[in-house]
Protein backbone atom coordinates (compact mmCIF):
# COMPACT_ATOMS: atom_id res chain seq x y z
CA UNK A 1 0.00 0.00 0.00
CA UNK A 2 1.41 3.37 -0.99
CA UNK A 3 -1.00 5.39 1.09
CA UNK A 4 -3.08 4.60 4.17
CA UNK A 5 -5.84 6.43 5.99
CA UNK A 6 -5.49 6.51 9.79
CA UNK A 7 -8.27 8.12 11.84
CA UNK A 8 -8.63 11.37 9.90
CA UNK A 9 -5.38 11.74 8.00
CA UNK A 10 -3.72 10.30 4.92
CA UNK A 11 -0.19 8.93 5.23
CA UNK A 12 2.16 7.89 2.43
CA UNK A 13 4.75 5.13 2.52
CA UNK A 14 8.15 6.25 3.64
CA UNK A 15 10.07 3.11 4.70
CA UNK A 16 8.95 -0.24 3.30
CA UNK A 17 8.73 -3.55 5.15
CA UNK A 18 11.74 -4.87 3.20
CA UNK A 19 13.84 -1.79 3.95
CA UNK A 20 13.02 -2.07 7.64
CA UNK A 21 13.78 -5.80 7.77
CA UNK A 22 17.15 -5.36 6.08
CA UNK A 23 18.24 -2.50 8.29
CA UNK A 24 17.00 -4.13 11.51
CA UNK A 25 18.99 -7.24 10.65
CA UNK A 26 22.14 -5.17 10.04
CA UNK A 27 21.80 -3.38 13.38
CA UNK A 28 21.06 -6.65 15.22
CA UNK A 29 24.24 -8.20 13.79
CA UNK A 30 26.26 -5.14 14.78
CA UNK A 31 24.91 -5.39 18.34
CA UNK A 32 25.56 -9.13 18.40
CA UNK A 33 29.22 -8.53 17.52
CA UNK A 34 29.56 -5.84 20.18
CA UNK A 35 27.73 -7.74 22.91
CA UNK A 36 28.74 -11.36 22.41
CA UNK A 37 29.43 -13.16 25.69
CA UNK A 38 28.03 -10.34 27.82
CA UNK A 39 24.39 -11.34 28.46
CA UNK A 40 22.99 -7.83 27.96
CA UNK A 41 19.68 -6.72 29.43
CA UNK A 42 17.48 -5.14 26.77
CA UNK A 43 15.09 -2.60 28.24
CA UNK A 44 12.24 -2.11 25.78
CA UNK A 45 10.20 1.07 26.10
CA UNK A 46 6.50 0.38 25.56
CA UNK A 47 4.25 0.85 23.73
CA UNK A 48 5.83 2.05 20.51
CA UNK A 49 8.88 -0.24 20.50
CA UNK A 50 7.12 -3.57 20.69
CA UNK A 51 7.30 -4.40 16.97
CA UNK A 52 10.88 -3.19 16.56
CA UNK A 53 12.04 -5.07 19.66
CA UNK A 54 10.38 -8.30 18.51
CA UNK A 55 12.10 -8.18 15.13
CA UNK A 56 15.45 -6.92 16.42
CA UNK A 57 15.81 -9.39 19.25
CA UNK A 58 14.92 -12.40 17.12
CA UNK A 59 17.96 -11.45 15.00
CA UNK A 60 20.18 -11.15 18.11
CA UNK A 61 21.55 -14.64 18.36
CA UNK A 62 23.35 -14.56 21.74
CA UNK A 63 22.10 -15.04 25.29
CA UNK A 64 20.32 -11.94 26.56
CA UNK A 65 17.49 -10.86 28.84
CA UNK A 66 14.58 -8.62 27.98
CA UNK A 67 12.55 -6.33 30.21
CA UNK A 68 9.62 -4.11 29.27
CA UNK A 69 9.09 -0.70 30.81
CA UNK A 70 6.83 2.26 30.46
CA UNK A 71 7.89 5.84 30.69
CA UNK A 72 5.43 8.23 32.23
CA UNK A 73 5.81 11.97 32.08
CA UNK A 74 3.82 14.49 34.03
CA UNK A 75 4.07 18.15 34.91
CA UNK A 76 5.81 18.43 38.26
CA UNK A 77 4.77 20.64 41.14
CA UNK A 78 7.91 22.72 40.73
CA UNK A 79 8.47 25.11 37.87
CA UNK A 80 11.18 22.74 36.66
CA UNK A 81 8.78 21.26 34.13
CA UNK A 82 8.23 17.65 33.25
CA UNK A 83 9.02 14.79 35.60
CA UNK A 84 9.75 11.41 34.09
CA UNK A 85 9.43 7.98 35.71
CA UNK A 86 10.49 4.57 34.45
CA UNK A 87 7.86 2.02 35.48
CA UNK A 88 8.14 -1.75 35.54
CA UNK A 89 11.88 -2.34 35.71
CA UNK A 90 12.09 -5.24 38.12
CA UNK A 91 15.66 -6.40 37.39
CA UNK A 92 18.69 -5.18 39.28
CA UNK A 93 20.77 -3.44 36.61
CA UNK A 94 23.80 -2.71 38.79
CA UNK A 95 26.91 -3.89 36.93
CA UNK A 96 24.90 -5.03 33.89
CA UNK A 97 25.24 -4.06 30.26
CA UNK A 98 21.91 -2.43 29.50
CA UNK A 99 20.60 -1.56 26.04
CA UNK A 100 17.55 0.71 25.88
CA UNK A 101 15.32 -0.04 22.90
CA UNK A 102 13.21 2.90 21.74
CA UNK A 103 11.00 3.50 18.72
CA UNK A 104 11.86 7.12 18.00
CA UNK A 105 14.06 9.87 19.36
CA UNK A 106 12.56 13.24 18.52
CA UNK A 107 13.65 16.10 20.81
CA UNK A 108 15.60 13.55 22.85
CA UNK A 109 14.06 14.73 26.12
CA UNK A 110 12.49 11.39 26.99
CA UNK A 111 15.65 9.39 26.26
CA UNK A 112 17.81 11.85 28.13
CA UNK A 113 15.67 11.47 31.28
CA UNK A 114 15.50 7.68 30.93
CA UNK A 115 19.29 7.40 30.69
CA UNK A 116 19.69 9.64 33.74
CA UNK A 117 17.33 7.44 35.74
CA UNK A 118 19.00 4.19 34.67
CA UNK A 119 22.53 5.55 35.12
CA UNK A 120 21.67 6.30 38.74
CA UNK A 121 21.32 2.52 39.22
CA UNK A 122 24.98 1.97 38.21
CA UNK A 123 24.88 -0.28 35.14
CA UNK A 124 28.35 -1.28 33.88
CA UNK A 125 27.45 -0.02 30.41
CA UNK A 126 24.37 1.78 29.13
CA UNK A 127 23.61 1.89 25.42
CA UNK A 128 20.83 3.40 23.33
CA UNK A 129 19.23 1.72 20.33
CA UNK A 130 16.53 3.61 18.43
CA UNK A 131 14.64 2.57 15.33
CA UNK A 132 14.20 6.17 14.22
CA UNK A 133 15.96 9.45 14.97
CA UNK A 134 14.88 12.94 13.92
CA UNK A 135 18.34 14.57 13.94
CA UNK A 136 17.05 18.06 13.09
CA UNK A 137 14.93 18.13 16.20
CA UNK A 138 17.29 16.83 18.89
CA UNK A 139 17.67 19.37 21.67
CA UNK A 140 19.99 17.50 24.05
CA UNK A 141 23.36 15.79 23.75
CA UNK A 142 22.75 12.05 23.36
CA UNK A 143 25.12 9.27 22.47
CA UNK A 144 22.93 7.02 20.30
CA UNK A 145 24.86 3.80 19.83
CA UNK A 146 22.53 2.12 17.36
CA UNK A 147 20.04 3.77 15.02
CA UNK A 148 18.25 2.23 12.07
CA UNK A 149 16.98 5.31 10.23
CA UNK A 150 17.27 9.08 10.37
CA UNK A 151 14.09 10.80 9.25
CA UNK A 152 12.89 14.40 8.69
CA UNK A 153 10.76 16.25 11.23
CA UNK A 154 7.45 14.93 9.90
CA UNK A 155 4.94 12.88 11.86
CA UNK A 156 5.13 9.16 11.10
CA UNK A 157 3.01 6.14 11.96
CA UNK A 158 3.27 2.35 11.68
CA UNK A 159 5.61 -0.48 12.74
CA UNK A 160 4.59 0.06 16.37
CA UNK A 161 4.14 3.83 16.28
CA UNK A 162 0.66 5.26 16.63
CA UNK A 163 -1.46 8.20 15.65
CA UNK A 164 -3.90 8.69 18.51
CA UNK A 165 -3.70 5.00 19.39
CA UNK A 166 -4.18 3.81 15.82
CA UNK A 167 -1.80 2.50 13.18
CA UNK A 168 0.61 0.49 15.34
CA UNK A 169 -0.18 -2.65 13.34
CA UNK A 170 0.87 -1.20 9.99
CA UNK A 171 3.86 -3.26 8.82
CA UNK A 172 5.69 -0.32 7.20
CA UNK A 173 6.42 3.29 8.20
CA UNK A 174 4.21 6.04 6.81
CA UNK A 175 4.57 9.84 6.83
CA UNK A 176 1.63 12.20 7.21
CA UNK A 177 0.65 13.92 3.96
CA UNK A 178 0.68 17.72 3.51
P1 LIG B 1 11.11 13.09 22.55
O1 LIG B 1 11.13 13.10 24.05
O2 LIG B 1 12.35 12.49 21.93
O3 LIG B 1 10.81 14.45 21.99
O4 LIG B 1 9.85 12.26 22.14
C1 LIG B 1 9.86 10.93 21.95
C2 LIG B 1 8.43 10.42 21.86
O5 LIG B 1 7.62 11.28 21.06
C3 LIG B 1 8.40 9.09 21.19
O6 LIG B 1 8.59 8.04 22.11
C4 LIG B 1 7.03 9.08 20.56
O7 LIG B 1 6.08 8.64 21.50
C5 LIG B 1 6.75 10.52 20.25
N1 LIG B 1 6.98 10.86 18.82
C6 LIG B 1 7.89 11.74 18.33
N2 LIG B 1 7.82 11.83 17.01
C7 LIG B 1 6.84 10.98 16.61
C8 LIG B 1 6.29 10.64 15.32
O8 LIG B 1 6.68 11.13 14.25
N3 LIG B 1 5.28 9.70 15.34
C9 LIG B 1 4.82 9.13 16.48
N4 LIG B 1 3.84 8.23 16.36
N5 LIG B 1 5.31 9.44 17.70
C10 LIG B 1 6.31 10.36 17.77
MG1 LIG C 1 8.31 5.99 22.55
Amino acid sequence: MDTVFVKDKTFSISITQDEIAERVQTIAREMAQDLEGINPLFVVILNGSFVFAADLLREFNHPCEVSFVRVSSYEGMQSTGTVTEVLGLTQDIKGRTVVIIEDIIDSGTTMSRVTEILKAQSPADLRICSLLVKPDNIKVALDIDYRCFEIPNDFIVGYGLDYDGLGRNLPAIYTVCE
